[in-house]
């Protein structure tokens, strides 16, 4: 005698149990099926024969005895098992066609075998095959709503026969149709059965299961009678060929194989999940504005930060990083400050680590032309001026070394000077103003240097000779401060040190002088600049967060109207890691869009606040990281809810509203 196909052994299956009362649907099956047999399982409504069915096609578990597939038993089978002997063997057909709703037919028919892993042309080719053997060739892209009852059970039939379709298992597939498509359906299962295929068909119906080769018939979940159905030929002539078609060792080594499946699968998420992302369009750009928001604000606020650390960062760059100044100081508030002389000044020129020294002998002046009155920032020094701060003359020139010996009343302004006293001047060359009621000529302009610290402008400034300085406006030949420009600009720390020994030594040990360097100030800057774009950046991070708690929900709710679905996608043969898979790369893509479209907003704000003259600067890592940081967001939120549609049960998920 042959190995049944299907054995079932005292099978028994009751609900509720504990609190609820327990209710027993099958209460004790026995039955075979062998390859080959056209099976009708009739029974009145309630009387448990799509919980049969639903054990048949190892969807659900049975509460007691033994299932016996090929021999072997279902129950040792894992979850992977049970998908891939889903996949194999069996092919559903419910009486609601339980199609996915987001995709076309050519779709749906192609699922079960992108979980088989089928090559994409073999798989589009088939399907398309399907369909038209079934008469749906101009119906392939359209979506079930745009598809007659009739017409959608075709597509549902091609979907079971896609990966082969050994056992069709259909539960009243003509419950739901009209009596001409009923009619059509029934002779597609007819010709399936000739074909080979063993067809199980559950039906309420008894002129329906006179179809069938062998009728049996339940009630209150027992069989009460199993009866072949012959008028001219011998019952259930065993047909080996079906038998052989679905090998139970086969799934080992398809499972090895099939995770070569992976790159279809994830291009079918992939497109499973654009599919819902687009149908529910408004509600996911909603979800998404977390995401957007976000990440544009990391990517923003990281850019005003880097823009207005570099804008400082210039602005004080602007006099050069090796420069030094020094000035008298007093060492305690009781005595006062020191004075740095002029042979201070020689002696640190003499140092090596000094490249060019120049001694400042200036103060605040008021300055006259015409009858405008300013106060202006007049400096007396030497000819190392434009060299020493990197500051070059832009109109007439600068004072020379002659002018310097002649204690010559010349000045060079700055360009806030020139623009309060020379506003209707086409040029201030040679013209006389007054400092401190002295006259002195205009030989030059300097360049804008745009730096300003506090209230002062580094523009309102005067530079006139250091004799003219000391003999005619200050009285005094020793300098306010000393402007030294280091020899390298990396070891302005070690020149500063040879200057501190050297005046200690020259101030007889007094510590009465100060010394402060522009590297110093900048570095204490960019540090406060760094504070604050971390700061910026931290309120841009928990915006990302919220939307990724935005992703969360969106997916949650995903999961929930679609748990339909989900089961579908299981009685086809998707494993729970197919499902994960499915979910997580809806979570990716969702992120993916919602990250991009932030980094389109940043740019575009960014844009703005360039043409509204902010500083910005972008940068590639931050916009790369706001991106990177949105995906992770999306995995970690997505994956609860993925996890959760993975681990539903078949047929909860498949029975849900
Ligand atoms: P049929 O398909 O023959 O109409 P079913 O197999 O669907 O019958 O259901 C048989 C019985 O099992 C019904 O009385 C039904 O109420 C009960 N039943 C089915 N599923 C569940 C469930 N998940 N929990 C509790 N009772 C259930
Ligand atoms: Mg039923």
């Amino acid at each position: 005698m042959l190995t049944p196909l299907i054995e079932l052994r005292d099978i028994r299956k009751s609900y509720g149990g504990g609190d609820a009362p327990q209710v027993d649907v099958l209460r004790g099956i026995d039955l075979s099926i062998h390859a080959g047999e056209f099976v009708a399982i009739v029974g009145a409504s309630g009387s448990g024969k799509s919980t049969l069915m639903n054990i048949l096609g190892c969807l659900d578990r049975p509460t007691v005895g033994q299932y016996l597939f090929a021999g072997e038993n279902v129950a040792q089978l894992d979850t992977d098992e049970l998908a891939w002997l889903r996949r194999e063997a069996f092919g559903f057909v419910f009486q609601g066609y339980h199609l996915i709703p987001s995709g076309s037919a050519q779709e749906n028919v192609e699922m079960p075998a992108i979980y088989a892993g089928t090559p994409a042309a073999e798989r589009h080719a088939r399907a398309a095959a399907l369909l038209t053997r079934l008469g749906l060739a101009g119906r392939t892209g359209n979506r079930p709503h745009q598809l007659s009852g009739g017409q959608q059970q075709r597509v549902s039939i091609a979907r079971a026969l896609m990966n082969g379709g050994h056992i069709i298992l259909a539960d009243e597939p003509t419950g739901a149709l009209d009596s001409h498509s009923g009619a059509e359906v029934m002779t597609l299962l007819d010709e399936l059965a000739s074909q080979g295929h063993v067809v199980i068909l559950i039906t309420h119906d008894r002129e329906v299961a006179a179809r069938a080769k062998r009728i049996i018939e339940i009630r209150d979940g027992l069989i009460i009678s199993d009866t072949p159905n012959t008028h001219d030929q011998p019952a259930a002539e065993p047909k080996p060929k079906a038998l052989q078609a679905v090998d139970l060792r086969q799934r080992l080594a398809d499972g090895a194989e099939h995770n070569g499946a992976w790159k279809a699968e994830l291009l079918d998420a992939v497109q499973a999940a654009w599919r819902v992302m687009w149908i529910n369009r408004f509600r996911t750009a909603l979800t998404l504005l977390g995401i957007i928001i976000g990440v544009a604000s990391v990517v923003v606020m990281l850019a005003v930060g880097e823009g207005s650390k570099r804008q400082v960062m210039a602005q004080m760059g602007a006099f050069g990083s090796n420069i030094l100044y020094v000035s008298g100081s007093a060492p305690n508030p009781r005595t006062p400050p020191g004075i740095i002389t002029m042979n201070d000044v020689a002696a640190m020129a003499a140092l090596p680590q000094v490249k060019r020294i120049m001694p400042v002998n200036g103060a605040e002046a008021g300055v006259r032309f015409g009858n405008v009155d300013h106060m202006a920032y007049v400096g007396g020094n030497d000819t190392n001026f434009p060299a020493i701060f990197n500051w070059p003359v832009v109109e007439g020139s600068y004072f020379t070394e002659a002018d310097e010996r002649a204690a010559a009343t010349v000045a060079v302004i700055g360009k806030r000077v020139r623009d309060k006293l020379f506003k209707d001047l086409p040029s201030p060359i040679g013209q006389y103003i007054l400092i401190e009621n002295v006259p002195f000529q205009v030989i030059g302009v300097l360049a804008e240097k745009g730096a300003s610290s506090g209230d002062k402008d580094s523009d309102d400034r005067i530079a006139i000779p250091y004799s003219a300085a000391s003999i005619r406006l200050f009285g005094s030949y020793n300098p306010e401060y000393v402007v030294i420009a280091a020899a390298d600009a990396r070891k302005v720390h070690e020149a500063e040190k040879a200057i501190e020994q050297l005046l200690l030594r020259l101030h007889n040990g007094k510590r009465d002088f100060e010394l402060t360097n522009n590297a110093a100030m900048i570095q204490a800057e960019a540090r406060t600049q760094n504070t604050l774009s971390l700061m910026l950046g931290s309120i841009a991070a928990i915006s990302l967060l919220v939307g990724g708690i935005g992703v969360m929900n969106i997916m949650l709710m995903t999961v929930r109207e679609r748990t339909r679905e989900i089961g579908i996608r299981m009685a086809t043969g998707a494993r729970q890691r197919d499902i994960l898979r499915q979910f997580l790369t809806e979570a990716v893509m969702l992120t993916v869009v919602g990250g991009v479209a932030g980094i389109g907003l940043a740019l575009l704000v960014g844009g703005a606040l360039i043409l509204s003259s902010v500083a910005v600067a972008f940068s590639l890592p931050a916009a790369l990281g706001a991106f990177a940081c949105a995906l992770v967001t999306g995995v970690i939120f997505g994956f609860m809810p993925a996890r959760k549609a993975a681990r539903l049960d078949p047929v909860t998920a498949l029975t849900s509203e």
